[in-house]
């Protein structure tokens, strides 16, 4: 399918007049419009919600619009928590997914009223000694192990991944949740990231369903939620196709009545923790190319860097680029697109065919709502950009400004050296 950007020429030259690039730039009406779908796919499940993962976008106004469709929010540390209580959120508006887990983040998880979904079968002493007894509600990650299949194709490893607890863990952990007091349990897992497939959700659905049936069986826990968690996917690549969350909760809904309603479990409400499927196409990040480099290859540098997104140096992640106003224009030059880091990675497209790109020129990169400003870092001292949310209306609001020589000091004022 063609990228295009969600924001005209004209529209960001005018916003680059008031906000100086690099920025991130976030779509109110495509985040709007995506949740209500969303909201709309698993409505014929009473109980479901969405509990957005805050790591994805950890914006409070970010946070806020979501709030309008009823998602809670997905937190896996401490500041994400404090974020979302002070948007607004509490008790079991939170989900606290962690891993690896500091006994203070239990305590605030649990001062906030927060779900707790816990990562490892150790952690059931861990919480009881962090907070001193076993909440009436929680919920516990499970991981397989082994490859992830969905008939030939290997979605992912979750054998190799740090998170959850074995089979054989999960019906132990049960038990022991509930001669703790445990009364309403829920199941989590997350077994492959970005699956761009309307099959991975139904797949993942069957597995936890059959699972829960099991455990209620053979523990006699009440299960009440099941958390499909994050991993539906978005289309990176102008030749991949976008998922269909109406055919993803249909087919989700087909495994609940095979598998949940003839046990007696038709009650179970199901959640989801996505990040990028709410995000990711609704950001995109804004920059201005500022040289050209003509050596052993043809480079543009822009004014953004691996800092504002990290995912193509990191996982060496696609990530379509657009020159303003050049969308017609023939793609006949080959560019590395680069950044000024003193890092070879610092690359937001290698060998890229695009049209040929003078210095000024504005370049949209695509798909950072998610996963982008919030993976950013130091590096080299650079400084983190602004986020800026084009509303619905039309007019811009800045969300998160740019930072400051002063921010990045900031951690030395208990000295005067500076
Ligand atoms: C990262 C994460 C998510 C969101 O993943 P997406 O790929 O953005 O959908 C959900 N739940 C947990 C526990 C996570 O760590």
């Amino acid at each position: 399918m063609e990228k295009r950007p969600f924001v005209a020429k004209e529209k960001l030259e005018e916003i680059v007049r008031e906000y100086p690039t690099p920025f991130h730039l976030y779509d109110e009406k495509g985040i709007r419009e995506n949740a209500v779908k969303l909201k709309e796919a698993f409505a014929w499940n009473k109980g479901f919600r969405e509990y957005f993962a805050v790591k994805a976008t950890p914006n409070p106004f970010i946070l806020k619009l979501l709030k309008d469709y009823g998602c809670g929010m997905d937190c896996s540390s401490l500041t994400e928590l404090m974020m979302s209580e002070s948007t607004g959120f509490s008790g079991p508006d939170i989900m606290f997914s962690s891993n690896n887990t500091p006994a203070d983040e239990y305590r605030y998880a649990e001062k906030l009223g927060a779900i707790i979904n816990l990562d490892d079968i150790t952690h059931i002493d861990f919480l009881e000694e962090s907070i001193g007894y076993i909440p009436e509600t929680i919920s516990c990650r499970y991981n397989p192990g082994g490859l992830f299949k969905i008939s030939t194709d290997i979605m992912d490893n979750p054998g190799d991944a740090k998170y959850g607890m074995t089979t054989e863990q999960i019906f132990e952990a049960y038990k022991i949740l509930k001669n703790k007091g445990a009364k309403k349990f829920g199941i989590h897992a997350f077994l492959a990231s970005n699956t761009v497939t309307n099959e991975y959700y139904p797949f993942l659905a069957k597995v936890l369903f059959e699972l829960a049936v099991k455990l209620e069986k053979e523990t006699g826990a009440d299960i009440a939620f099941i958390n499909l968690s994050g991993g539906i996917g978005i289309p990176y690549h102008p030749d991949q196709e976008p998922n269909d969350i109406y055919v993803i909760g249909e087919g989700v809904r087909k495994v609940y009545e095979e598998v949940l309603v003839p046990a007696g479990m038709g009650d179970v409400a199901i959640y989801t923790e996505l990040g990028r499927f709410m995000l990711g196409p609704y950001g995109g990040l804004v920059t201005t190319a500022v040289h050209e480099k003509h050596t052993h290859k043809e480079y543009i540098g822009v004014d953004a860097c691996a800092v504002n997104l990290m995912r193509p140096a990191m996982y060496g992640a696609y990530h379509h680029i657009t020159v303003m106003g050049k969308e017609e224009a023939a793609c006949d030059h080959k560019y590395d697109v680069v950044g000024s880091l003193c890092e070879n990675n610092d690359k937001f497209a290698v060998d890229r065919m695009l049209p040929e790109i003078s210095k000024g020129d504005l370049l949209f990169i695509h798909d950072t709502g998610a996963h982008g400003y919030a993976m950013g870092y130091n590096y080299n001292g650079k400084l983190k950009s602004a986020e800026l949310l084009l509303e619905e209306d039309g007019s811009v609001q800045m969300i998160r400004r740019a930072e400051t020589p002063k921010d990045y000091f900031a951690t030395f004022d208990f000295c005067d050296i500076l």
